[in-house]
């Protein structure tokens, strides 16, 4: 199952399993940015159908980061047809050898007994996300700091957001729009927030690194997110990475703290066997209240 849809002219999101995928379409020709579980390869090869192209006519894969939600196509396409698949050098380590920067499903359920974390992992244990598949061979890019366009459809411009993986790239295009992969997302399964945010702290790599990273986020000239996960976040880039850095520094913390209460639970009930005893509100009430 596929949800497409067309952000910006001949720019397409694609959602599969709580993951997004785009297309820039440039003629017949496409380039795909990400490429989801990959369970979701008949999702992305059925997206592709659904803009009027076919699969050999993705002329490149651009991946944002290694994380298998991203990957999980990419395989296929070059397998099939060819397709070169293009991501950052410390990225590109990681996934030649499948040993991914990447928390495992059970522990994130281990980690966040909260209702619907089980539902989540059911789907994406379902998507292939216990399956190891090593992706070797992949087109390095060049450090990203030199913002020159790829010989693609849509012209994606790699720009380098290291922290949530060591090599996180986004991708600028044409028309004031980047691709943020999960450097900024708007969303997330595992996330009572909508809008701008980072991921849950326990799929990032370096948290410091990826605060660092939304400056360089907030220097674009770009008005349109198009985020791995959630949904796209029209307005200035300023104010996104602004309320994600809010999020992460603020009401973020309350999210680590929902970690760790779910994390301990027997000692949450000895909690909130005090807190029935003396009427006074837990710490954790405050997270509970939060307006996000
Ligand atoms: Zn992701």
């Amino acid at each position: 199952m596929v949800v497409v849809s067309e952000v910006a002219p001949d720019v397409f999101q694609c959602t599969g399993t709580h993951v997004n995928w785009y297309l820039l379409r440039e003629g017949r020709d496409l380039t795909l940015i990400d490429a989801g579980w990959v369970g979701d390869t008949p999702a992305v090869v059925a997206s592709v159908v659904a803009v009027g192209c076919d699969p050999r006519d993705v002329r490149g894969i651009v991946v944002t980061h290694a994380h298998a939600d991203h990957l999980g196509a990419a395989r296929h396409f070059r397998r099939e047809y060819g397709t070169p698949v293009h991501m950052s050098g410390p990225d590109a380590r990681h996934a030649a050898t499948g040993d991914l920067e990447q928390v495992r499903a059970g522990e994130v359920l281990r980690r966040i007994g909260r209702p619907g974390v089980a539902r989540w992992a059911a789907d994406v244990a379902r998507a292939g996300a216990l399956r190891r598949r090593p992706l070797p061979g992949a087109i390095v890019l060049s450090d990203g700091e030199d913002w020159v366009p790829l010989d693609l459809p849509g012209a994606p411009v790699p720009v380098s957001v290291p922290g949530h993986t060591a090599g996180s790239v986004c991708y600028m295009l044409p028309g004031g729009l980047v691709a943020t992969g999960d450097a900024l997302v708007t969303g997330h399964a595992l996330s009572r927030l909508t809008g701008p945010q980072l991921p849950p702290e326990l799929f990032t790599g370096d948290l410091a690194g990826a605060l660092a990273s939304l400056d360089v986020l907030a220097g674009l000239d770009a008005h349109v997110v198009l985020p791995g996960h959630g949904h796209v976040w029209r307005g200035s880039l300023g104010e996104a990475t602004r309320i994600a850095r809010w999020r992460a520094v603020g009401a973020g913390a309350s999210l680590r703290h929902d970690a760790r209460r779910y994390d301990t639970r027997k000692q949450d009930l000895r909690h909130d066997a005090k807190r029935h005893d003396t009427g006074k509100a837990g710490p954790w009430q405050r997270s509970g209240s939060s307006k996000d």
